[in-house]
């Protein structure tokens, strides 16, 4: 279990035992199953070194070969699927049910689509009447990539194949809590043909990703964390005139309406709020439904919660694990007792589960309020609100009413009302009769407090490049005097 080292720099592990011991906890156990040490000024040092010397070469390389590098990677992660999802399973606790069909292989997807956007990433030709013009797509250079923990294999992979598919190379930084999945990604894009240099990894906290992006060397950092970190980040890079994407945390509606099929509105909501037990930005964690349906959703919502498989996530039985630290228990905890305390009622769960390790059961309240803690702050665990709603016109007013804007979902078997419900949030990816599907293809990201530019799809490229104009004079220059 114990990495080779814990830093990947220049196509090599690498280690420097002065820096802080960081250990790593199987949040099932509580065990200490690893130990890395946080990058010290040398080691960030010789990232931000390795990966501005390689991006230059990395750039001029044909890009149908950066794309065949990508694609490389992505065909050696499918077949090592099992042991990096086991080891996903290691590094957060979710359960190996999800890890084999959601970490690894959505990592290997955006490498593959990626991979092959890159050999088409061209400029323009622009008629002036004589003269001519023409743009070109350009690298930014060394972007540094700072990831949540929560699903640190995505992650890594959702940065990292733009960056490098666009000949940017690029200096990661896992979550402090999860280090250990990002270093295999490393290995691979090596072993995949990545000259050293392109993709690093280095750990640490905080402080570790505000050297990073504060260096002069560092053209971009895209973010996966929550909102107040983001502002911070945001404005270190903006001090700078950096290049930044922010993928930033919501409170996002999901609104059921009187006529959707319940069943299926049931499983979006089980989906929305505790898969990962609850760890997902795009949660939709205000679920309101129409009085109508209310009293047998909350009826069939119950009695299939009851059922969720809790245990040891390297069960491919189990289907609900623990949260990833004791903080972050701790935070749910406190956010449930709030629940409580403001008035909401707890039809399901709301306890710590007495077992080693995080656990926490999956926890529903009713008759929740716009105005209670739990309805507006992001908790980032397995809670779900259930707030009740009369009209179209009032869910709409509410579901907006919040300073976050990841995501958002409606349920009705009215076509029209579906276009017409979802058109109106106030957010970067709304689902129809759906929830929380985002393959490569469909760009990701967030409106408003969650967030700036988006991943996935070719709208990434926008945020890994920038266009340079070359206009060609072909006449004789003339002049007022
Ligand atoms: P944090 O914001 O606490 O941390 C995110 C990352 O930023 C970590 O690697 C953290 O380091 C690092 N960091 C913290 N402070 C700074 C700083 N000043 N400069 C540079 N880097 C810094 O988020 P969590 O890890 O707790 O993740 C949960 C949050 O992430 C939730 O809000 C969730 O909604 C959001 N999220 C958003 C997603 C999206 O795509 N929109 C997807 C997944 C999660 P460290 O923690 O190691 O100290």
């Amino acid at each position: 279990m114990q990495p080779v080292a814990s830093h990947f720099v220049n196509g090599a592990y690498l280690e420097d035992a002065g820096g802080a011991r960081m250990p790593v906890i199987f949040p099932a156990t509580g065990e200490e199953i690893a130990l890395v040490h946080a990058a010290t000024d040398a080691v960030i040092e010789a990232a931000l070194n390795a990966a501005f010397e390689a991006q230059k070469d990395w750039a001029d390389w044909m890009p149908v070969e950066r794309g065949r590098v990508l694609r490389r990677a992505a065909d050696l992660i499918r077949a090592r699927n099992r042991e990096l999802s086991a080891l996903e399973t290691l590094d957060t606790g979710k359960p190996l049910q999800e890890t084999l069909v959601a970490d690894a292989t959505s990592a290997a997807d955006a490498l593959e689509y990626f991979g092959g956007l890159a050999a088409t990433l061209t400029g323009e030709h622009v008629p002036l009447g004589g003269d001519w013009a023409y743009t070109m797509r350009v690298p930014l250079g060394v972007c540094v990539g700072i990831g949540a923990w929560n699903y640190p294999t995505q992650i890594a992979a959702w940065k990292g194949a733009p960056a490098l598919a666009c000949g940017n190379t690029m200096v990661f930084k896992p979550s402090e809590q999860t280090p250990l999945c990002a270093l295999k990604i490393a290995e691979i894009l090596l072993e995949a043909g990545a000259p050293p240099g392109v993709f690093n990894v280095v750990q640490g906290a905080g402080a570790v990703g505000e050297t990073l992006v504060e260096d002069p060397r560092t053209a971009k950092v895209s973010l996966t964390g929550s909102a107040p970190t983001g502002k911070k980040v945001y404005a270190s890079a903006a001090a700078q005139m950096k290049h930044a994407t922010m993928e930033l945390g919501g409170k996002s509606p999901l609104i059921i309406f009187d006529d959707a099929d319940v069943d299926s509105a049931v499983s979006a909501a089980i989906n929305a709020n505790f898969y990962a037990s609850g760890q997902v930005c795009s949660n939709g964690t205000r679920v309101f439904v129409q009085s109508g349906i209310r009293d047998v959703f909350l009826e069939r919502l119950a009695a299939r919660t009851a059922n969720a498989t809790i245990g040891d996530p390297r069960d491919e039985a189990t289907n609900f694990g623990p949260m990833v630290s004791e903080d972050q228990l701790s935070i749910v905890c406190s956010y449930i007792e709030k629940g409580v305390s403001e008035g909401a009622r707890l039809i399901c769960g709301g306890n710590r589960i007495e077992r080693p390790g995080y656990f926490i059961e999956p926890t529903i309240f009713a008759d929740v309020t716009d105005d209670m803690t739990i309805a507006r702050e992001e908790i980032f665990g397995p809670v779900m609100a259930v707030l009740d709603f009369a009209t179209e016109a009032e869910v709409i007013a509410r579901a907006n009413d919040t300073d976050l804007g990841l995501s958002g979902a409606v349920f009705t078997a009215d076509l029209t009302r579906g276009h017409r419900v979802v058109h109106a949030i106030d957010a970067g990816s709304v689902w129809i009769n759906q929830y929380n599907l985002t393959p490569v293809e469909v760009p990701f990201g967030g409106m408003k407090g969650s967030g700036v530019g988006r991943e996935n799809a070719k709208a990434a490229i926008e945020h890994y490049s920038q266009i340079k104009t070359v206009y060609v004079g072909m006449s004789p220059v003339e002049a007022a005097f």
